[in-house]
């Protein structure tokens, strides 16, 4: 069994920027998956799309698609 942690001091925490791009579609990412061989970065659609996969192995799960809305509204 994999235990999640979020207090891994390996994991990356910096906020995602308009440079970081989805791995699986190039659209800018709000999702860093952190996993044991590495980071992977989803945009909000492929986040939900694979959550449920990686959430048994990921280290940190670090979502900002919250912020969608916010620069909606802006
Ligand atoms: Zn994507």
């Amino acid at each position: 069994m994999t235990q999640i942690t979020t207090e891994n001091p390996s994991v990356t925490t910096a906020p995602l920027s308009a440079l970081d791009r989805c791995d699986s579609c190039g659209a800018q990412a709000y999702v860093r998956a952190t996993l044991a061989t590495g980071e992977l970065l989803f945009c909000a659609h492929h986040a939900a799309r694979f959550k449920e996969n990686l959430a048994g192995t990921a280290l940190a799960w670090h979502d900002e698609s919250s912020r969608l809305l916010d620069e909606r509204g802006a």
